[in-house]
């Protein structure tokens, strides 16, 4: 006996995936799959040649699996899908039950038909289902713009019958991509450029630059918050919190004041790079968007990156600020940007900050410094927490 089984089937853009490749990807989006879903009680996640399965018990809370199935990065589209025998007349009592929720007044049936073998063709088997419901419900067919449309899809195994094709969020599994270190700060750009990136395939790991005493411990709250929010997407995330206060000081007393801000950036990212080395990230990404500030000119770019041998990627470079700050509202990392905080580069800022300063001269600027020995110390400083994501818990 054959029972007709609720389930989730998910799709994920498949372009450039062959071969060994495919198989990888696969695995990670199941594998994230399961992390979003912790504490749902769903029965089980497979896949499926082309697509994966999510396998439901009877008491599982479909409203849940379909709110945090929208936020798996990699997700192209999915549906609740009927499962069924591939006999007309189930199919067709299936199709109307599966209507007998939905209000319209007007409707398609569109049919895949990867059986060559079934008896029926596809327009054959779209007519049949569509006439039989029109029969029950009194509906009328609309081929151009129905409220409904019910999709039969009859493979080899099973039919699948379901009316409503949900959006994913795209992109790619996390993890495909390999690890990437980002700069955060609680400011409204940095996180989002991390988000992105998260949504590309990355593991982000994290790094944050704090100058308490100077700056209250809110701040540091701030960030931790902020690596919550986004280990909704990247799952378990690491952050490397540096004390920064005792470096800037250095800066401050020793080199001139217009060059301080793109100073600071040289040390974070040094300091960065030797994390990025510990934790096997391949690039350095940070929240800078062109021109947006006066360290973020062309040339004060240039001359911060001088010192990198690794990739620094800015995924934000192109982005207007209210075009960032939309971003930020969608992924709700907004609201906890905007809390006042202080920044360790808002401190000692000076009135008239280089805005085109050469390579030349941040070397020369630095001569005095021992810089090995500042990075040494900052490293011996660096504390690394862990932050959980909402379902970690779950099982
Ligand atoms: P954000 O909104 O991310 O703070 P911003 O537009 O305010 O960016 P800046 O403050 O100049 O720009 O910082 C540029 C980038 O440098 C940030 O996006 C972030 O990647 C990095 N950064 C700045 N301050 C810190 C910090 N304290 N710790 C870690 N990274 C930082
Ligand atoms: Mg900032």
């Amino acid at each position: 006996m054959f029972n007709t089984e609720k389930l989730f089937v998910i799709h994920y853009a498949e372009v450039g995936l062959k071969g060994k490749n495919r198989v990888f990807f696969e695995k990670k989006l199941v594998r994230n799959i399961k992390l979003s879903l912790r504490g749902t009680g769903y029965a089980e996640v497979k896949r499926l040649h082309d697509r994966i399965i999510v396998h439901l018990k009877q008491d599982t809370d479909i409203a849940e699996i379909e709110k945090r199935l929208r936020q798996v990065m990699g997700i192209a589209h999915f549906e609740l899908v009927y499962r069924t025998e591939k006999d007309m007349s189930i199919i067709k009592d299936t199709a109307l039950q599966l209507t007998e929720s939905k209000v319209f007044e007007t409707l398609k049936v569109e049919t895949k038909r990867s059986d060559k073998t079934f008896p029926l063709t596809s327009p054959e088997i779209s007519r049949e289902v569509g006439g039989y419901l029109i029969q029950k419900t009194g509906v009328q067919a609309d081929m151009r713009n129905p409220n409904l449309r019910l999709w039969i899809d009859i493979s080899h195994n099973d039919a699948y019958i379901y009316t409503d094709k949900l959006q994913g969020i795209g992109g790619l599994p996390v993890g495909v991509s390999g690890k990437v270190l980002v700069m955060l700060s609680g400011g409204i750009d940095s996180p989002v450029a991390a988000w992105q990136m998260i949504k590309r395939g990355a593991k982000a790991i994290f790094i944050h630059f704090y100058s308490y005493p100077y700056t209250d411990k809110a701040s540091l709250e701030k960030v931790i918050e902020l690596t919550r929010i986004l280990s909704e997407s990247n799952y378990r995330s690491a952050i490397y919190l540096v004390p920064f206060a005792d470096l800037q000081q250095i800066i401050v007393t020793e080199t001139p004041a217009p060059f301080r801000v793109l100073l600071y950036r040289r040390m974070m990212t040094r300091i960065a790079q030797r994390v990025a080395a510990l934790v096997e990230a391949e690039a350095i990404v940070t929240g800078e968007s062109l021109a947006q500030v006066a360290s973020q000119t062309l040339t004060n770019l240039r001359a911060i990156e001088a010192i990198a041998d690794i990739p620094i990627l800015r995924p934000l470079i192109g982005d207007d600020k209210a075009d960032i700050i939309a971003k930020a509202e969608q992924i709700g990392t907004f609201e906890v940007s905007t809390l006042p905080h202080q920044d360790c580069c808002s401190l000692f800022v000076p009135k008239h900050p280089a805005t085109h300063a050469s390579v030349a001269e941040l070397d020369k600027a630095e001569e005095g410094l021992d810089i090995g020995a500042l990075v040494e110390t900052a490293m011996n400083g660096i504390e690394k927490q862990i932050v959980s994501f909402s379902y970690e818990n779950g099982n």
